[in-house]
């Protein structure tokens, strides 16, 4: 029995020959697991952030260079590459109250956004 996975986020993979585009600051491209030819966008971990944003990213990018997140998800792959030049999407499962999962991640994300607006209010 599967336990409480949920397909959640998605990552965009190209094809390495076609090289990869450029990424907004935050992100970089890194060559998944077992995929030598791929690359895949990946946020950098803010220092800044709070523990949990910190870890939620963290385990994005082991799941992505390990090909399994700590909680166990794992990411899976389109059934067919990307046209050259083009993206395609991985979706990347997470388990229970996974830290990278969206259900923990983007709530902490938003508060910690509103942290950062209330402080600069006081500014
Ligand atoms: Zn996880």
């Amino acid at each position: 029995m599967v336990r409480g996975s949920r397909a959640r986020g998605g990552r965009f993979v190209t094809p390495a020959e076609a090289g990869p585009p450029p990424l907004p600051e935050g992100q970089e491209w890194v060559v998944p697991a077992g995929r030598p030819d791929d690359r895949v966008a990946v946020f950098v971990v803010p220092e800044d952030a709070p523990p949990l944003v910190r870890e939620g990213f963290a385990r994005r990018r082991v799941q992505t260079l390990e090909g399994e997140c700590p909680c166990g998800g794992h990411q899976h792959w389109p059934d067919a590459d990307p046209t050259e030049g083009m993206l395609g999407r991985v979706v990347a499962h997470h388990f229970d109250d996974c830290p990278a999962g969206d259900a923990v991640l983007i709530p902490a994300l938003l508060r910690w956004r509103g942290e950062q607006g209330s402080n600069s209010d006081a500014d």
